[in-house]
């Protein structure tokens, strides 16, 4: 019985992608010390092979650090989550995004990205988030700066609010408190440290947001930069988690 709707199209890469495909599994190969890895090595495999015809079927490591998986994943995401809030009444969301310092040194990374995290949770605890927030998600995404050579590692944070927030949370006094905060503890000045936003109240801006957070642009794997790639997989061998939800958002 022909099996329908798993397989993804078929796509035939040209020589020069399928050169850089191979480039990027042999950048891959450096980190081989978790079975993730070798998981997404078999999946980018079997898609060359795939692709050339050699094999009639695929299947894919669907993991969200997989370079080839990744938008796949962060698709399904954005609908559980459109879902979830779907099903909401009276929420409002902020979105706030925290940025930490730009790296150009690869092995800061984790650190840094580790640093990010432990201050957005103690974010998160302070009692005036706590007063409003009735969930959250969080999603860690570092981003690459082709000209400057330098990685952005950053976090998406949004609150799912009570209805009635701004009884308890003055917006500019907020935002100046939270941005005061984030710089004391990342210990430096930092250019646009943060960016707050009130998302409207209607369900076009609600969908922008979450696909904002959730969807990085439609990108090939073989046009990753090699830096870009580095960064999955220093953060695999971490064990950092991108994605998490609590609240509301579980
Ligand atoms: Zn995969």
């Amino acid at each position: 019985m022909e099996k329908s709707g798993n397989y993804p199209k078929r796509y035939r890469y040209t020589e020069k992608e399928t050169d850089r495909i191979i480039e990027i599994l042999e950048i891959i190969e450096e980190y081989r010390k978790t079975n993730e890895v070798d998981e997404i090595i078999d999946c980018i495999n079997n898609e060359l092979l795939y692709s050339a015809g050699e094999i009639n079927f695929v299947t894919r490591c669907k993991r969200q650090t997989c370079p080839l998986c990744r938008e796949n994943k962060k698709f399904k995401s954005f609908l559980k989550l459109k879902k979830k809030i779907n099903e909401q009444n009276g929420i409002r969301y902020i979105l706030i995004t925290f940025n930490g310092r730009e790296i150009s040194d690869l092995s800061k990374l984790s650190k840094e990205v580790g640093e990010n995290n432990e201050i957005v949770a103690k974010i998160i605890r302070k009692r005036s988030i706590q007063a409003i927030m009735l969930g959250y998600i969080k999603i860690v995404e570092i981003s690459y700066n082709k000209y400057t050579g330098k990685l952005l590692p950053h976090i998406h944070l949004l609150l799912g609010v009570r209805e009635d927030f701004k009884k308890h949370w003055i917006r500019k006094k907020e935002i100046e408190k939270l941005e005061k905060t984030w710089k004391k503890w990342k210990g430096e000045e930092i250019k646009n440290a943060i960016d707050v936003k009130i998302v409207k109240d209607t369900e076009n801006d609600i969908d922008t947001v979450l696909k904002y957070i959730t969807i990085v642009g439609k990108k090939r794997i073989m046009k990753l930069d090699d830096m870009e790639i580095r960064a999955f997989f220093e953060m695999i061998n971490d064990r950092k988690r991108l994605f998490t939800a609590s609240g509301i958002f579980k």
